[in-house]
């Protein structure tokens, strides 16, 4: 099984929490936290949901 993000083999036992991805970096990026700062600012849940379907969407694409 790979890392969905970084295409690195990711382990799956019970010991990686970040599963399926290899890393908390790898989880945040999934979670779309990474690249706006969105993060950052409280009360825009309506945003990051949108900002993660765009995520979505563009992977679906590649
Ligand atoms: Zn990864």
């Amino acid at each position: 099984m790979m890392c969905p993000i970084c295409k690195k083999p990711a382990d799956l036992s019970p010991r990686n929490r970040f599963r399926p991805f290899c890393s908390e970096r790898c989880q945040m990026i999934d979670l779309g936290t990474w690249a706006s700062g969105d993060y950052k600012v409280e009360g825009s849940q309506a945003a990051d949901n949108e900002h993660h379907d765009d995520l979505k969407k563009r992977r679906l694409l590649n």
